[in-house]
Parts: C-alpha cells; sequence; structure tokens
C-alpha cells in the first residue's frame, strides 16, 4: 500500500491534492479549463475566442453570485477573471499540452497553471471548490517515461513527461574507431572491441540505474537490437528492470520522435490494464463483502471520511448538495446531518465531491470508459462505511 502511493505521488498528483483541500477563506476558487486541440483551436485568433467565451462564462457565475458575495469578494473575482482573460490570450505557453487548466483564487493569492496532456472540453466554474473532474486523465498519465536508445555504439537516454521530453546522457561513441591503428590481430582486436562495448552496456544500464528513482513510479522503453536485448536486460538493476515497459527497435541514429510514439502506445496500455484490474480488484470485494461500493450516497460518506482507496468513474453523476461548514455532500437538499447548516448545491455534482473527498485523502481515481454494472462510480474502500 505505501509503496502504491508513493509509486502515484507526482508533480501533478500533488497539486491535485493541495486543489482538492483547496478552501478560500474569504472570496471564490475559479477554475477555467480551456482545450487546445489543434484541429478546434488551430490559430491564436480562434484561442482568443475561445479564452474569451470561457471567461465570460465565468463572468455569468460570478453575476449570479454577487447576492452572497461581500463587495470586495465580488470586486476581486472580476480582477481574478481580468487576468486571468489577459494570461491565456497573451502568455500560455500551449506548445505539448492538449488542454490547459487555470486555477485562481486571488483573496487566497492561489493561482496555479496546469498543461494537460489529454484533450478536454472548455469549462468555468466559480464556487467554494475548484472543479478536478478535467484533472484524471492527465493525473492518470502524469508518469515520468525514460527512452534510451542503445546499442554496441549508441548511448542515449531521453527523459519524457506531460509532453516534453529532454535528453539526459548521450554516450554514443565509435568504438571500433579507437582500435584502428596499430597492428593488432584480428582475434585480439575483436576482443577488444567486445569488451569495450559491454563496458559502455555497463555504462549506460547504470545511467539508467541513476536516473531511475526506486518507487518513482517512472517507466523505461529501451530501443536495442533483439540479439543485445538479453545481455542489456542483465546489465539493469532489478529496479530499472521493474520499470521496463517494453522494447523496440529503430534505426541507428534516430532520435527521440522516433521512440516516443511508442512510448506512448505502451504507456496507454499499461494505464488500460491498471484500470482493468481495479475493476476486477472491486468485483471481488463487492462479492465479498462491504470494502467496495457502486452507491452513490455510500461513494460521498466514504469520500468525507477519507475511507475511498480508488474510484472509478464514467463522467456520469446525480446532483448533490454539499455542506458549506463540514464539506460532507449528500444527494438530497436539506440541512448537514451533523452541524444543521444549510447545503448548497455542489458544482460537478456528485461526482466533483467524491473525486475532491478521495484526491484530498491520498486515494486515486480513474477515469474509465463506461461502468455499466453502476450508476457511474466504482468504489474500493479502504473501510466499511454507512451512509448517515
Ligand atoms: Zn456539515
Amino acid at each position: 500500500m505505501q509503496n502504491i502511493m508513493a509509486q502515484l505521488e507526482t508533480r501533478l498528483g500533488s497539486l491535485a491534492r493541495s486543489l482538492a483541500s483547496f478552501r478560500p477563506e474569504r472570496g471564490v476558487s475559479i477554475s477555467l479549463v480551456l482545450g487546445l486541440d489543434a484541429s478546434v483551436v488551430p490559430t491564436a485568433k480562434d484561442l482568443s475566442s475561445h479564452v474569451r467565451s470561457i471567461v465570460d462564462g465565468a463572468r455569468r457565475h460570478v453575476d449570479e453570485l454577487a447576492d452572497v458575495l461581500a463587495h470586495e469578494e465580488e470586486v476581486a473575482a472580476r480582477d481574478d477573471l481580468e487576468r486571468a482573460q489577459t494570461f491565456l490570450d497573451q502568455d500560455l505557453d500551449r506548445s505539448g499540452a492538449a488542454g490547459f487548466a487555470l486555477y485562481v483564487s486571488g483573496l487566497e493569492g492561489a493561482w496555479h497553471e496546469v498543461p494537460l496532456a489529454t484533450p478536454v472540453r472548455d469549462a468555468a466554474h466559480v464556487g467554494r471548490t475548484f472543479v478536478l473532474a478535467p484533472l484524471l486523465e492527465s493525473l492518470e498519465r502524469d508518469r515520468e517515461l525514460i527512452l534510451v536508445a542503445v546499442g554496441r555504439e549508441r548511448g542515449t537516454v531521453w527523459r519524457t513527461r506531460s509532453g516534453r521530453t529532454e535528453l539526459l546522457e548521450d554516450r554514443t561513441e565509435e568504438i571500433g574507431r579507437r582500435h584502428d591503428q596499430g597492428g593488432w590481430s584480428q582475434a585480439r582486436f575483436q576482443r577488444s572491441v567486445d569488451e569495450d562495448a559491454l563496458d559502455h552496456f555497463r555504462d549506460v544500464a547504470d545511467i539508467l540505474a541513476h536516473t531511475i528513482q526506486p518507487g518513482s513510479g517512472a517507466h523505461l522503453l529501451v530501443a536495442c537490437v533483439e540479439e543485445q536485448r538479453s545481455l542489456f536486460e542483465q546489465l539493469l538493476a532489478p529496479h530499472v528492470r521493474e520499470s521496463l515497459l517494453g522494447w523496440t527497435t529503430v534505426e541507428a541514429h534516430a532520435g527521440e520522435d522516433a521512440l516516443e510514439p511508442e512510448a506512448q502506445r505502451l504507456l496507454a496500455a499499461r494505464l488500460e490494464s491498471e484500470r482493468a484490474g481495479l475493476v476486477e480488484r472491486w468485483r471481488e470485494a463487492r462479492a465479498g463483502g462491504d470494502r467496495a461500493t457502486a452507491s452513490w450516497a455510500e461513494a460521498l460518506e466514504a469520500a468525507a471520511n477519507g475511507a475511498v482507496e480508488a474510484a472509478l468513474v464514467d463522467g456520469r453523476s446525480p446532483d448533490a448538495w454539499v455542506c458549506p461548514a463540514c464539506d460532507r455532500g449528500g444527494l438530497a437538499q436539506g440541512s448537514c446531518a451533523l452541524d444543521g447548516t444549510q447545503l448548497v448545491a455542489a458544482p460537478g455534482g456528485a461526482l466533483e465531491i467524491v473525486i475532491r473527498g478521495t484526491i484530498a485523502n491520498g486515494g486515486q481515481v480513474r477515469r474509465v470508459a463506461t461502468l455499466p454494472e453502476t450508476e457511474g462510480i466504482a468504489a474500493l474502500l479502504r473501510f466499511p462505511v454507512s451512509p448517515v
């Protein structure tokens, strides 16, 4: 369990946890979500019009809240939106991102820019809490990928994360050249070249042992001709071998572009199998006891108690109401069962409440295509709960 948690803690993961727990003392939380798919927003002009429509949507939400906000809170919200529009219009670096989320709460000094790895639909939310569903797929994909092209004369290592790739090491050398001169016998020459090649493979394996931290959850893709794979695999440190996503073959001087599509394909397959594994565990737990639920009421209770280990969701959600005092959510209007406070409508419904409660308590939320046996929620629980 400890180990799984450590693996899932990533930069986006820790940001999501703080966004999930964020409650402003004064003012509102603004969530702006912008799709950057090149087929939808190909030009700066298109982007600008999408930004305007999102921010205008948020302004209408602020209008609706004018009665419940203090004057300075309303002014601050409008200033936040002004700033957000300028930023998204003029300063946004959209390279490599399929979407973008901006989380702002000016009176609390909160401003978080989140490039997203997967496409999202434009959205604007203004409320007490941030809206996190648009982050789920990017959160899942936020793994470090290490790419290596290795051969007798090649050792190039890249790191790719959130659609951006950087070169870490290049140990490409022409081993044979070093022995070109001198009157060596062919056998002696060959032996020396083989020893150098082995040293070189060791060297690259060593780099990987240091680059990949044990328990980091990083994945490794190795491009290497088939005859050399078993030798290279033997040289890998155990934790590096465990991180191995797969092997591929590329042209002798191919760059990272040649490896990335295969790495993304293998990562997608890995994530798919992780989700299938969670669905399977959920089915077994449900058949065998009370540590799994398909009930929104139970999931809300579990989320409020930090009892959700993993929640599978498919995007469907019933309406829900939430207690402004204790954050407990429920499926009916009225007052809080614990403190009697009048409940308010929850933006994003029960789904957002479960996402926040799960992520804030170190659980994971996975978006799946469909959950046919359910009403959109399948949760694995750390301990049984019963709705109040
Ligand atoms: Zn309450």
